[in-house]
């Protein structure tokens, strides 16, 4: 079978201003496996009818065989572009009104918002996505709609921690957990958009008192990523942490036995379940502003919410699907039912920028 979508990584390093796909592909010591599509002349600044360009900085092998579903609906060819999530944006921006994007992909509201503000998405107005979708996590405007959710909840050492011991995030800065908590760094958008959330809940002035208790429980600074948090936390680094749900799914899926100790390991715990819900963020999409092939980019963000491509999806990274109803992975179902949050994600955006100087004044490195 001819594969439908073509894959590359982009570095920001390559940026040219005007590029077509194909050029793209060309110019960039691509990695693609299709080399059946050669360059089309007419296509340097406009991508041909039934394309659509889709800037995505997830990379699973499941995503492409879903958006070849949506070729084989629809007709429309789907190029796919991959790349990091802020050299996404960057890239979008550089290439300004003559972008080939037609739709970014990217994870966590941070960088939704990011690129809102840098005025890259077109309001989509779709009764499917507004009724598929919840409120809480989509744009109101229509800028962006989120397809997976991922909670970050509390990862314990179930040697060191009872889970009657923890309750919600505002309970790790008490002194209890001093020396015993550790977590990534505030640079990470994960955790910019959790102190986002809990100035949204609690204001700026509560939330930083909030961040120098958690910075006086820190057992060593801020280091590693979600994956170096759970593993020094089997190892008794730390005795508890904050993670995104999906990074604990791959432990308990691989078949390393050294992965599989670690997960034996690891207790997890949603917080705040008697009063707003646990934190969920997103990975979401938006149709870029000058995309050519509107009509079929909003059609193909209809498909991410159709039943059959939520649960792909969703499992492509070990996360939740958005739509109600959808059949949840066993391992997931196996993390139990939680309360989430539904405070509108899209409120978290404007109050990033205060979370980032909240952390710092805080000492969170
Ligand atoms: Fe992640």
């Amino acid at each position: 079978m001819k594969p439908i979508s073509r894959r590359i990584f982009l570095s920001i390093s390559t940026a040219t201003a005007v590029v077509g796909v194909n050029q793209l592909l060309a110019s960039c010591g691509n990695n693609q496996s299709d080399t059946s599509t050669s360059p089309s002349p007419d296509t340097t600044t406009t991508p041909a009818e039934g394309e659509l360009n889709l800037y995505s900085s997830r990379h699973y092998n499941t995503d492409e065989e879903l958006y070849q579903g949506f070729t084989k609906e629809t007709g429309v060819k789907v190029n796919l572009i991959e790349g990091k999530d802020d050299e996404l944006i960057e890239r979008i921006q550089s290439e300004g009104e003559n972008t080939p994007a037609d739709i970014l992909i990217t994870v966590d509201i941070g960088r939704l918002w990011r690129a809102q503000e840098a005025g890259i998405f077109t309001p989509v107005s779709s009764t499917i996505l507004t009724e598929k979708i919840p409120p809480a996590l989509r744009d109101p405007e229509g800028n962006w709609f989120g397809f997976t959710k991922r909670a970050r909840v509390i990862m314990y050492n179930k040697d060191k921690v009872k889970p009657e011991e923890l309750s919600t995030y505002e309970n790790l800065a008490v002194p209890k957990w001093k020396g015993r908590f550790i977590v990534r760094s505030s640079g990470n958008i994960y955790n910019q958009s959790l102190v986002a959330s809990l100035i949204e809940a609690h204001g700026e002035a509560k939330t930083e008192e909030w961040c120098k208790g958690l910075v006086e429980n820190f057992a060593r600074e801020p280091q590693s990523n979600d994956t170096g948090q759970i593993q020094d936390v089997a190892a008794g680094v730390g005795d508890l942490t904050l993670a995104n749900t999906y990074y604990l799914a791959r432990f308990a899926k691989s078949e390393d036995p050294v992965k599989q100790e670690v997960y034996q390991k690891i207790g997890l715990f949603f917080p705040n379940q008697n009063d707003r819900g646990t934190h969920v963020n997103i990975s979401g999409a938006g149709v870029v502003k000058t995309s050519k092939n509107q009509e079929n980019a909003v059609k193909f963000l209809e498909y991410l919410a159709s039943d059959k491509a939520q649960e792909f999806f969703a499992q492509g990274n070990n996360e939740y699907p958005v739509v109600e109803g959808i059949t949840l992975d066993p391992v997931l179902e196996g993390f139990g039912t939680f309360k989430a949050d539904e405070t509108n994600i899209a409120s978290f955006g404007p109050n990033l920028a205060t979370a980032v100087k909240v952390m710092d004044r805080a000492g969170w490195k």
